[in-house]
């Protein structure tokens, strides 16, 4: 199959540059660029031992050693570790098209160059704009994806004004995904937490397994199966909770969270990975910039469940206490819808201070909290 001989091929071209490399640097350091290497394709191509190098598009096999020069950099800049050989073991397997890639949404199929025929595909969504490059990936379950670069012209989506009454504040939580400055609740899926239940209860069962025994492959794969519903699982709630929000609102308060930061907690990694912020804040984002819908975002060190709009400050406010009533103006406080009403009332806060950004004069602040709170809980997804 010829995507199968891409993948070997852009792999094997990897794994020599990078031996070639660290060897012209063993001698007698010598950095090689990719141009220097990329001088050799055209002769091993003519040889026998190569010749299948032909077969496969050259442009991929360009995008390797660009992927390695990539690789290096990092490990020189980042501090990022040394590039690895890649095996054919591998749990995912990709290569990449810089250009000419075709998609005929009408029949379902994609055209890439050396495919005669072009490949069918389910397009999950449809596009207009200029294709930049595309990557075909295999996973460890053995199912291909391509994935697409588009470049669009998103200067074309006027921005929706920012308006109060049209704007909402979203507080992200472990226990319900998020709660909103309205009132409307979007619980976690249920399902979510079956099939990572499954993934727990799986990986256990592979440890068990001795090693090398196709008894283990069997478990490893799966696995791999459970681990691919979990995640596609995630991006499929992702894309319904974020579509609802930019269809129903024109302007989301956020905290700018530091998901990274967070997961280093070990108590809440499992929490936080399961609701998955950072899917859910890239898909918003994209989302939001197609349909002019404003994202306004926070410090995360602002105190948005501790602080009372009377002006009181809870300090004393902990994880577990879910309300509390401010001593000083007696408003029973919910702490997650709390949060979200104030996330909206300190980005627009910003803004007005700021005066960056013209702003529609929609009602004042304080009638929005208090309708807020009496707001009907309702809920989305659930
Ligand atoms: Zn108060």
């Amino acid at each position: 199959m010829l995507i199968a001989k891409h993948l070997g091929s852009c792999r094997f071209i990897y794994n020599y540059a990078l031996d070639k490399k660290v060897r012209a640097y063993q001698t007698d350091k010598t950095n090689l660029s990719r141009f220097d290497i990329q001088a050799d394709l055209p002769n091993m191509k003519k040889s026998e031992e190569y010749c299948w190098l032909k077969e496969v598009n050259s442009l991929s096999l360009q995008a390797s050693l660009a992927n390695l020069d990539s690789a290096y950099t990092k490990f020189f800049r980042e501090h990022k570790g040394f590039p690895n050989f890649k095996s054919k073991k591998d749990s995912k397997q990709s290569f990449s098209i810089p250009q000419n890639t075709k998609v005929d949404f009408e029949n379902g199929r994609v055209f890439i160059p050396k495919f005669k025929i072009g490949i069918k595909a389910k397009l999950h969504r449809t596009f207009e704009g200029i294709v930049k490059s595309s990557t075909i990936t295999r996973t460890s379950t053995g199912k291909y994806f391509i994935s697409i670069l588009v470049e669009v012209n998103v200067s074309d989506v006027p921005m929706k004004p920012i308006c109060e009454s049209k704007a909402v504040g979203i507080d992200l939580g472990i226990k319900t995904f998020a709660v909103l400055s309205d009132g409307t609740e979007i619980p976690n899926p249920k399902y979510l937490k079956q099939s990572l239940d499954k993934v727990k209860h799986l990986q256990r069962s592979l440890s068990h397994k001795t090693k090398g025994s196709k008894n283990r492959d069997k478990a490893r794969r799966k696995l791999a199966l459970a681990h691919e519903r979990v995640t596609n699982q995630r991006k499929d709630f992702s894309h319904k909770v974020t579509k609802y929000l930019v269809s129903n609102y024109d302007t989301i308060c956020l905290e700018d969270l530091n998901v990274k930061g967070m997961v280093k907690n070990h108590h809440l990694a499992q929490s936080i990975s399961d609701v998955s912020w950072s899917m859910f804040n890239t898909l918003l984002e994209y989302k939001a910039q197609e349909q002019g819908v404003n994202i306004l975002r926070i410090g995360r060190f602002e105190p948005s469940s501790k602080f009372c709009p009377c002006g009181y400050i809870n300090k004393g406010l902990t994880l577990a206490m879910r309300e509390w009533t401010c001593p000083e103006c007696g408003t029973i406080h919910y702490r997650d819808l709390l949060a979200a009403i104030n996330i909206k009332r300190f980005a627009f806060r910003n803004i007005n201070t700021v005066g960056a950004t013209e702003i529609h004069a929609c009602g004042d602040m304080s009638g929005v909290t208090h309708s807020a709170q009496e707001a009907h809980k309702s809920s989305v997804c659930g």
